[in-house]
């Protein structure tokens, strides 16, 4: 019998990981980018997001955020490992802990802790050696990990072409018009792409590529800039202040992000954001004064309301299936993402009610 063949529309984290799901479950899988998969110019999002596999400020999210972030960070210490032992490529996982400072909703936060069961203590900010400006009563939560988003992305793109799966790059499909089933999807040059199934995962350009269809996706990019810095001495954990946020990479670089602005599809970098972030940056690391500033990037996320993705069948045309919408949060919600959309194609219980994640028209 021949092997369900599965057409996978975006090649970012989310792509990648429901191809990963899918090959796992059998099928014959093509990715089609319009890009480059696991490169600067593609994953437009996932190559330039920071890698805290957490939400920011959890308790101000739905329970449908929390279960599919919750569920996906507990994959990635075993995924991370997997990909490093059958593709050589480490993702640079790390559990580096997560200092919170203030001002934030202490309460709110140990609340939150426990009944989810993350570990938590209060700290003072000043036994970290970091400056809190606005309060020295900070919460560490030791359990929070980090990922290597270029790196992740190598491993998985190795992984992929180790299990064969097809990519079409620099090839973009067009705009899908309202249909009873699809067989066949037609690419800006002209051609038309066969296959029994397909998944969306285009991330910001979800909704342009769907606005045709009946299915009601409200996604659009979310422009997020980030700092990167090799300091002479680095933080020894990821710290978060007032919407702001700052990564320690095991091989002593720095990142300092980000920001979330609606600017359309356009991923420059702007000068006025970089002062902002390195005043930033320097609030809580005032020893970063003076050092250089290696390079400055953005990325666009694909953004949604409460930040709920889309994940499960289109609502009218058979054989289309979406996973797209993960905002802030898609680097950590992959691989549950992942499972979910795949468990729903298959027609397998999922793990996750998908209820919540569901098209409406
Ligand atoms: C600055 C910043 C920091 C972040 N930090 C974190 C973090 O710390 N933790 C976390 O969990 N998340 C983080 N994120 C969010 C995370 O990066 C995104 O949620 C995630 O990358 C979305 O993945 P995606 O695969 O849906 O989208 P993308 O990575 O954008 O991939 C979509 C792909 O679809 C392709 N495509 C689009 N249209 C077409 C078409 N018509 N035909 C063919 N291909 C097409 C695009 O070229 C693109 O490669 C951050 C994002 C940014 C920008």
């Amino acid at each position: 019998m021949s092997k369900q063949h599965t057409m996978i529309i975006g090649g970012g984290i989310v792509g990648c990981m429901t191809a990963m799901e899918l090959i796992n479950r059998g099928h014959r899988v093509t990715i089609v980018e319009r890009n480059q998969i696991a490169s600067q110019t593609s994953g437009e999002s996932s190559w330039a997001g920071g890698g805290i596999i957490f939400p920011l400020l959890p308790w101000m999210y739905s329970e449908a955020v929390n279960t599919l972030t919750h569920n996906s960070a507990s994959f990635y210490r075993e995924l991370t490992q997997r990909l490093a032992q059958e593709t050589g490529f480490s993702s640079d996982f790390a559990q580096s802990g997560f200092l919170l400072l203030p001002k934030f909703d202490l309460n709110a936060a140990q609340d939150w802790c426990k009944r989810n069961q993350v570990s938590f203590q209060p700290v003072k900010a000043s036994a970290f050696g970091v400056a809190s400006p606005s309060g020295d009563d900070g919460l560490w939560l030791p359990s929070v990990c980090q990922i290597r988003p270029p790196y992740l992305m190598q491993g998985l793109r190795k992984w992929l072409e180790q299990h064969n799966v097809a990519m079409l790059e620099h090839t973009q499909l067009k705009p899908l018009e309202e249909s009873d089933e699809l067989k066949a999807w037609q690419t800006t040059s002209g051609e038309t792409l066969r296959a029994d199934q397909f998944v969306v995962t285009s991330g910001a350009w979800s909704f342009d590529l769907l606005k045709e269809t009946s299915a009601k996706l409200n996604i659009k990019p979310m422009r997020g800039q980030i700092l990167l810095y090799k300091p002479a001495k680095n933080l020894e954990q990821m710290v978060y202040r007032e919407g702001f946020y700052m990564i320690p990479r095991l091989d002593g670089y720095l990142l300092a992000g980000s920001t979330l602005e609606d600017v359309g599809f356009d991923n420059g970098v702007t000068e006025d954001v970089r002062e902002e972030l390195r005043i930033k940056a320097e609030t809580i690391m005032p020893e970063l004064k003076g050092e250089p500033i290696i390079k400055h990037w953005s990325g666009l996320r694909p953004g949604t309301p409460e930040n709920l993705p889309t994940i499960g069948a289109h609502p009218t045309i058979k054989n289309l299936f979406l996973n797209t919408g993960h905002f802030r949060y898609g680097l950590t919600m992959a691989p549950a993402s992942a499972k979910l959309v795949v468990a729903i194609m298959s027609g397998t219980l999922p793990a996750i009610d998908p209820t919540p994640y569901a098209c409406a028209y």
